[in-house]
C-alpha cells in the first residue's frame, strides 16, 4: 500500500466557534450541551491522513474512518448531531456500506449518536463499555453488537484493523485502533498531543494510564491520531505525556510527604515547562487534584 502523508480534502465551516470547548468529561451528562447540539455552525473538517484513512473533525472532537472499495469502518459517532454530519461526509467520499462502528471508549462525548449509522452497521467496543451504558450521559450511546477483552482484528476490504485494550487508563474501556498497513493508530483521551489530560482525570487510573502510554510509545507507526486537537502526533508525544504525568506525580508526592494539603499544593506547584500545552491554565490545578486523589487512595 502506498503511504501518503498528511494532506487532502479540507472542508471548513468555521463561523466564529473558536474557543468552543467540549463539556467536561468527568460530567458526561453535560456533554454535549443542548446549546452545543443546537449550534448552527459547527466547525467541521475531513482530511485524508493516509491512503483511505480519513480524520473527521467536529468542533473539538476527532474520529477516524477507513474507506475501502468493499466497505467502511468508522469510529466514534460523538453525538447525534455530529454523527449526522459525519455520515454525510462519508457519503461524499464513498457509497460503500459502513460495516463497523468502533468506540474508542465509553465516554458519551465520543460514543453517542451511533443510531444515525443504521441497523446494518456492527458496533464494536471493549467489553467494559457495556457496564457503563446506564450511567448519566450515556442515553444516546448505542450498545455494542460485538465486544472483546484483550484484542480483536477487523477486516475491511483489504485492510486489517487491530484493536487492543489499553487496560484501565483514561477509563477502563479505552482501546488503541492500529492499522499496520497504513502505519498509523488512533487513541482517544489516553493519548494527547501537547495537551493536558482532561480536568481531574475522574475516570482514570494513573499507573494504568502510564502503562498504556508505554505500550502506545512502542507501536511501530508514523502517525497517532488523538481524539482532540488539530495535531496528529507520533510515539514521541506518548513519551512526552508520560514525562508530564511522571513529573507531576513526583512533584505532588513530594509535597504530600512534606504534609502539604491539596489546596497548598495547587497554590504553589507550577510546571512552567508545560505552560505552552493546551489547557495548562484551565486544567493544571485539576490535574494536581486527580494525581492527589490517586496518591491518597494508594496510601490507604
Ligand atoms: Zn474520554
Amino acid at each position: 500500500m502506498t503511504y501518503r502523508p498528511l494532506v487532502a480534502t479540507l472542508t471548513l465551516f468555521a463561523l466564529g466557534l473558536a474557543g468552543c470547548a467540549p463539556a467536561p468529561e468527568d460530567a458526561p451528562a453535560a456533554e454535549p450541551t443542548p446549546a452545543e447540539e443546537a449550534a448552527p455552525a459547527p466547525t467541521v473538517s475531513v482530511e485524508e491522513i493516509a491512503d483511505g484513512v480519513h480524520r473527521f473533525a467536529y468542533n473539538n472532537h476527532r474520529s477516524l474512518f477507513i474507506v475501502t472499495d468493499d466497505g467502511v469502518l468508522a469510529t466514534d459517532p460523538q453525538s447525534t448531531a455530529a454523527a449526522e454530519r459525519y455520515l454525510e461526509e462519508i457519503r461524499r467520499i464513498t457509497d460503500a456500506p459502513i460495516q463497523y462502528l468502533v468506540y474508542s471508549h465509553h465516554h458519551g462525548d465520543h460514543a453517542s449518536g451511533g443510531a444515525v449509522f443504521g441497523d446494518d452497521v456492527t458496533v464494536v467496543s471493549h467489553e467494559n463499555v457495556v457496564g457503563h451504558l446506564d450511567e448519566p450521559g450515556m442515553e444516546d450511546v448505542r450498545a455494542p453488537d460485538e465486544t472483546f477483552a484483550d484484542e480483536m482484528t477487523l477486516t475491511i476490504g483489504d485492510v486489517d484493523v487491530e484493536l487492543a485494550h489499553l487496560g484501565h487508563s483514561e477509563t477502563d474501556s479505552n482501546l488503541i485502533l492500529h492499522v499496520p498497513s497504513r502505519r498509523l493508530a488512533f487513541v482517544v483521551d489516553t493519548y494527547l498531543v501537547g495537551e493536558l489530560p482532561w480536568r481531574n482525570m475522574a475516570s482514570g487510573d494513573l499507573d494504568g494510564w502510564l502503562a498504556a502510554l508505554q505500550t502506545i510509545a512502542e507501536y511501530d507507526v508514523d502517525q497517532i491520531v488523538p481524539g482532540h486537537g488539530d495535531e496528529v502526533g507520533t510515539t514521541e508525544h506518548a513519551r512526552e505525556l508520560i514525562e508530564y504525568l511522571e513529573t507531576l506525580k513526583a512533584a505532588v508526592a513530594e509535597r504530600m510527604a512534606d504534609g502539604q494539603s491539596l489546596e497548598e499544593i495547587q497554590a504553589s506547584l507550577t510546571l512552567p515547562e508545560y505552560a505552552g500545552w493546551v489547557r495548562y491554565d484551565e486544567h493544571f490545578g485539576l490535574n494536581i487534584e486527580g494525581v492527589h486523589r490517586e496518591l491518597s487512595e494508594q496510601a490507604q
